[in-house]
């Protein structure tokens, strides 16, 4: 049994984060499974290094240790080149020169359905090996593996990935439950096992929208500022999660027996509920 918390080094880990993962860590600690960090930082414009050290320092505050060594998804691109050329061997892939902008604009989306590409290349024979943004062919959207400049595509490389840590339990975002189905087919293309995967609840901030390491939303280490302690940030996403009856300050480690009864149902933790964090 292997989970994983998977962050994007894209800003300062906030409390959705941080509830994302507490729950896969008490998954597997509950279950006397491994549990790894990957850092996945393929995203040259949004990752950056001290994000990376913020979210490992934050994890370890919290008392969220991790087994084994940090994956970072930057050191991983020759086993995503290997999968690339399997597919490229069972014609699936072609190359696209579609406009910059609009490769931009969909590369990082995780939502396939937004990609509206319509499948302009699919037949003009460009060359694999040219400076041109690779496409899958057996997919609705054609979506990207990986772009003109190398980068490669989260959907492709968070797979492989899986597979590479032989992930058996993923607990993400219920905002990437879209992606749910573009990495199933590329699991079964590649032949890779299939993990179970769990949805955390969205946590929305004030304006009730969902809260973003990007968009610079108070993070735990702004919490952390304002006197708040690890145990008492994580007794307060306990008694939000419905982990605990009351949101008295603990250790993740007293979580672990509770996670039994976690009812995964959970949707969102809505802006009433986290006001009290602002003021
Ligand atoms: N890296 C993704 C994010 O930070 C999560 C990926 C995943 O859990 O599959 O949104």
């Amino acid at each position: 049994m292997n989970g994983r918390f998977a962050p994007s080094p894209s800003g300062h880990m906030h409390i959705g984060n941080a509830s994302t993962a507490l729950l896969s860590w008490l998954q597997i600690k509950n279950i006397g499974g491994k549990i790894y960090l990957r850092i996945e930082d393929i995203d040259p414009e949004r990752s950056k290094k001290n994000y990376v050290n913020s979210i490992v320092e934050d994890l370890n505050a919290l008392g969220l240790f991790w087994d084994g060594v940090v994956l970072f998804q930057s050191k991983r691109s020759s086993a995503y080149k290997l999968a690339l050329d399997y597919l490229i061997r069972q014609n699936l892939i072609f190359a696209c020169s579609c406009s910059k902008k609009e490769i931009r604009q969909t590369l990082w989306s995780k939502n396939a359905s937004v990609n509206s590409y319509s499948g302009t290349c699919l037949n003009k024979g460009l060359s694999l090996d040219g400076p041109f943004t690779l496409r899958l062919k057996s997919w609705s959207s054609y979506p990207i593996l990986r772009r003109y400049d190398k980068a490669w595509a989260y959907n492709f490389s968070t797979v492989i990935d899986d597979e590479y840590q032989n992930i058996t339990h993923i607990v993400r975002g219920l905002d990437l439950k879209e992606c749910a189905p573009l990495q199933n087919h590329f699991r079964s293309l590649l032949e890779y096992n299939s993990p179970r995967i769990y949805y955390a609840p969205i946590w929305c901030g004030p304006d009730k929208n969902k809260i973003s390491k990007r968009h610079g939303d108070i993070s735990i280490k702004d919490l952390l500022r304002k006197g708040w302690s690890p145990k008492s940030i994580i007794g307060l996403i306990a008694a939000r999660l419905n982990l605990n009856s009351d949101s008295d300050a603990c250790s993740p480690d007293a979580l672990i027996d509770n996670y039994a009864s976690y009812n995964w149902d959970k949707k969102v933790v809505s802006s009433n509920e986290v006001l009290s964090l602002w003021l």
